[in-house]
């Protein structure tokens, strides 16, 4: 691995940038570099061979200048504390730039969810919610999910909490199913807020989405829905991938068709009439769009002279390092930022808890619409800063969604 970036690197060499850029006060910048709070915790729990086996986890509430702390909660076996501490600055500047109430938090345990059963996941994501119950709640800190968790996790977390307190509390998570008070489009959210992006994004460059070129890293729920999004809309998806590798079709793949041979197989690799490639190799297809919708540090110093899309929108947190980025943005890449691109997700969540709190249901269209609304401002924002400040797209949603918060902490003053 090139330079050992890690996702906190990344995170505080951005936040030096945008404090630079603003000229934000030396005690403020010190004081975003940490999080409020944080907290690990041993997770105990009894496997299904009747075993018992620890798991660490931990939660991190980065800022809540804005609001109640926000973020997902994330299960795979390379969380570490300095990742869930990058995601979680990550999200304080999302939620800002995408100007919703909340601050930054995200949770994570270091567990491999493939290997383990429905059953052991149930008593890991409760043990692990009993164990983070003081610092989350409805008006304090609000999960979701993240990487490998999903609405039925969310369902057990909405669970634990309110047998915990005795009665229903729906409003303590997002990202339910809709059975128990999620909202409609929030499966999507993410993957349709990127596309809005890229949408716009396109039209800044007079490039039209019709038969566009599209090349997805990352078949979860962000990808997936990405890849069939676009597919929707008329581009040429043509190369796609997931942790086992990646699939490559120039004449355009249909996403549905993969996603059947990835829930049979287990996988996208060896789908039908498509050449396998790594996912190094995917990254440097010739296409227009590049949507890396997998983990951390994916775009590097190694590979960003290769990339060759026109357009990058960042469906993951955190895929490109600060060297990378120096380099797309010399070779005139349009690089739609993390903060930016993924912030439909937490968008839609707000959507949810509002919704909860209310105790209403909002229609498929109106989140849509609401969506759209909020994901077409936030970009306008972002690019004005852009060509007011003459910086990247990067740059300038960190310059907004950091001066926000800073803005925030000055109104409210220091206690005591
Ligand atoms: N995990 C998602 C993110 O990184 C969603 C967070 C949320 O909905 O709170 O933005």
């Amino acid at each position: 691995m090139e330079g050992r970036y890690s996702a906190l690197d990344t995170a505080l060499e951005q936040l030096r940038i945008a404090a630079e850029k603003l000229e934000l006060d030396t005690g403020i910048h010190e004081m975003l570099k940490y999080p409020k709070r944080t907290l690990v915790v041993s997770i105990n729990i009894r496997m299904d061979d009747g075993s018992i086996k620890t798991f660490t986890g931990c939660r991190v509430q980065h800022n809540d200048a804005r609001g109640p702390f926000k973020g997902g909660i994330r299960y795979h076996p390379d969380v570490t504390l300095d990742e869930v501490t990058a995601l979680a600055m990550w999200m304080t500047w999302k939620c800002a730039v995408v100007d919703i109430p909340y601050g930054g938090a995200k949770g994570g345990v270091c567990c491999n969810p493939k290997e383990m059963s429905m059953g052991e996941l149930e008593r890991l994501t409760r043990r692990y919610i009993s164990l983070i119950f003081d610092l989350i709640g409805p008006y304090r800190d609000v999960p979701a999910p993240d990487v490998y968790t999903d609405a039925q996790t969310m369902a057990w977390i909405m669970d634990t909490y309110s047998q915990m307190k005795g009665y229903s509390i729906p409003e303590c998570v997002t990202g339910k199913p809709l059975s128990v008070g999620g909202s409609e489009g929030r499966a999507e959210a993410t993957s349709l807020g990127v596309m809005f992006c890229v949408r716009e994004a396109a039209k800044l460059l007079g490039l039209k989405m019709k038969n566009a070129q599209m090349v997805v890293q990352g078949f979860g729920n962000v990808g997936w829905n990405a890849a069939k999004i676009a597919y929707d809309w008329g581009c040429k998806i043509i190369g796609v991938s997931d942790s086992s590798g990646g699939i490559y079709c120039p004449e355009g793949l249909n996403p549905y068709k993969v996603y059947q041979h990835k829930t049979k197989t287990g996988s996208v690799v060896d789908f039908e009439q498509c050449k396998n490639l790594t996912n190094e190799e995917l990254l440097e297809l010739e296409c227009d769009i590049l949507v890396p919708a997998a983990l951390e540090n994916q775009i590097t110093k190694t590979n960003a002279a290769n990339i060759k899309a026109k357009i990058i929108a960042e469906g993951a947190n955190g895929p490109t390092t600060p060297e990378a980025d120096k380099m797309l943005n010399e070779k005139g890449v349009l690089l739609v930022p993390d903060i930016l691109a993924n912030s439909g997700g937490v968008t839609v969540s707000y959507f949810e808890w509002v919704q909860n709190l209310t105790r209403e249901h909002w229609t498929l269209e109106e989140v849509n619409q609401k969506l759209e609304n909020k994901i077409v401002k936030a970009f306008n924002d972002v690019y004005k800063t852009s060509e007011d400040e003459e910086e990247p797209m990067r740059t300038a949603a960190l310059m907004l969604g950091v001066g926000r918060v800073a803005e925030a902490i000055r109104t409210l003053g220091l206690w005591p």
